[in-house]
């Protein structure tokens, strides 16, 4: 009996060190970069207190009692813009032309919108009183110090940028991106221009790619013949300048499929042999050194499934990303899947809004290249509906992707986030440093 998925998936992630290789990138350069440290915001955000908007800055008091009809006449004592620095202390019983993000002036308390004024310049006329505090942006209203801004394991996505160069880091801490070694097998195998009959041009070697590529990971490549000898050789060399090996074709039952035998004979240490699913039932997953090797089918959806439901989560754990797993969500799909499986199924689909549609039976085959086209989503078709009508609920399981947006979580306004505790009493942290 083959192990279900999600033990399989769990079993791998346990085995998952993350990596201890870190490095400063520029803010400019570091999207979709995994952060390897906390960021706690050394300053308040903004710095000081400052006007939202154009207009008039003061003492409410100086306001009492203003109307249209009975405007309050304030002289303008002083001129302050944006960026304006030591502005100093507005006189008593004055104004200050005061523009948006510019600072209050010691002395003011609140600022009267330009459209409520006659626009004097050496005197104003104003024509509404205001409360104390009326338009005035509080130091640290946004941002306050010593609040975390962002979380070691997250990626760097604008708005990380946003924040982390609000305070001041145009540097940042993060993992080393992961370097990936694909060994692609099949001695059917072509990278060249052109193809003798019983010959195929290697595709799964630049899917696997990009699809690491997506998430952030770099990968380089072989594409060896199914000749055990050198299949072992070069799973070692890349094991030496890589952080984990992707391997595909070779690993089933076949003749000339090796791969099992040579994992065994480099001493690898096996996590997983088989998993119940189709298609890539065959999926193979062993350690060696530390480092993971997954040994993936060769029809390129087997290699494709088992990659998006085994590998990646394990890469993406190992890469020091905080999310992971993959977030299934229920799906209402739109045309019948008619073919009776015995097993555990994953099919192509898109995926929008709670509905899934999926390439003709034809396209779902294993071999199929052409159905992966436009396919977000793996379709969990499980035995006991092995054959689905149009309109059934089913799960799918969107592709993984590099975000910080955790629907699971309680969503926790940055203003209560304090470093390693919640700032409202009573309340449990929901937020941890680690995980
Ligand atoms: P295997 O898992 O080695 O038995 O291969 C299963 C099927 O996938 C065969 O039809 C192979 O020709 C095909 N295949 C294997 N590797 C690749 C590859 N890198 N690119 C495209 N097709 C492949
Ligand atoms: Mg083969």
């Amino acid at each position: 009996m083959r192990i279900k998925l999600e033990d399989a998936v769990e079993q791998i992630l346990d085995s998952v060190r993350v990596t201890e290789k870190s490095e400063k990138v520029g803010i400019y350069r570091a999207g979709g970069r995994i952060l390897s440290s906390d960021y706690m915001a050394r300053y308040n955000q903004p710095p000081f207190d400052r006007s939202p908007l154009d207009g008039y800055a003061m003492a409410h008091e100086s306001l009492a009692g203003a109307s249209e009809e009975t405007p309050a006449i304030l002289p303008v004592s002083m001129h302050i813009f944006a960026g304006d620095v030591n502005v100093g202390a507005l006189p008593r019983g004055t104004a200050a032309r005061i523009m948006t993000g510019a600072m209050i002036p010691d002395g003011a308390d609140c600022v009267i919108r330009q459209e409520f004024t006659d626009l004097g310049e050496e005197r104003v006329q104003i024509y509404k009183e205001l409360k104390a505090h009326d338009n005035i942006c509080d130091k640290g209203e946004d941002v306050g110090q010593g609040m975390i801004i962002a979380r070691r394991g997250e990626v760097v996505t604008h708005a990380e940028a946003a924040l982390l160069a609000g305070q001041g880091n145009w540097e940042v801490k993060a993992y080393k991106a992961l370097s990936v070694g694909i060994v692609s097998t099949g001695s059917e195998l072509v990278v060249g221009d052109t193809l003798m009959p019983g010959q195929i041009f290697n595709s799964n070697g630049p899917m696997v790619a990009l699809r690491l590529h997506e998430l952030y990971m770099h990968s380089r490549e072989v594409c060896v013949d199914d000749e055990p000898v050198k299949i072992r050789r070069h799973i070692e060399d890349m094991l030496k300048v890589c952080d984990a090996v992707i391997t595909t074709g070779g690993v089933s039952v076949g003749d000339k499929d090796y791969m099992p035998q040579v994992l065994e004979e480099m001493g690898a240490e096996f996590v997983i042999r088989g998993v119940a699913m189709k298609p890539g039932g065959p999926v193979t997953v062993a350690s060696f050194e530390g480092k993971l090797i997954f040994a993936l089918s060769g029809n390129p959806f087997a290699a494709l499934a088992t990659l998006e439901l085994i590998a990646l989560p394990a890469l993406l754990k190992q890469q020091g990303c905080r999310y992971y797993r993959h977030r299934p969500e229920s799906a209402r799909l739109m045309v019948p899947y008619p073919k009776i499986s015995k097993g555990r199924r994953f099919l192509r689909g898109t995926y929008h809004d709670g509905y899934v549609v999926m390439p003709g039976v034809d396209s779902q085959v294993s071999g199929s290249i052409s159905g992966l086209k436009e396919c977000n989503c793996l379709i969990d078709i499980s035995p006991e509906n092995a054959s689905v009508s149009a309109g059934s609920i089913v799960r799918v399981f969107p592709f993984l992707s590099l975000r910080n947006d955790a629907p699971m979580e309680v969503k926790l306004p940055l203003a209560e986030c304090v470093y390693g505790e919640r700032r409202a009493a009573g309340s449990n942290p929901s937020y941890t440093s680690s995980w």
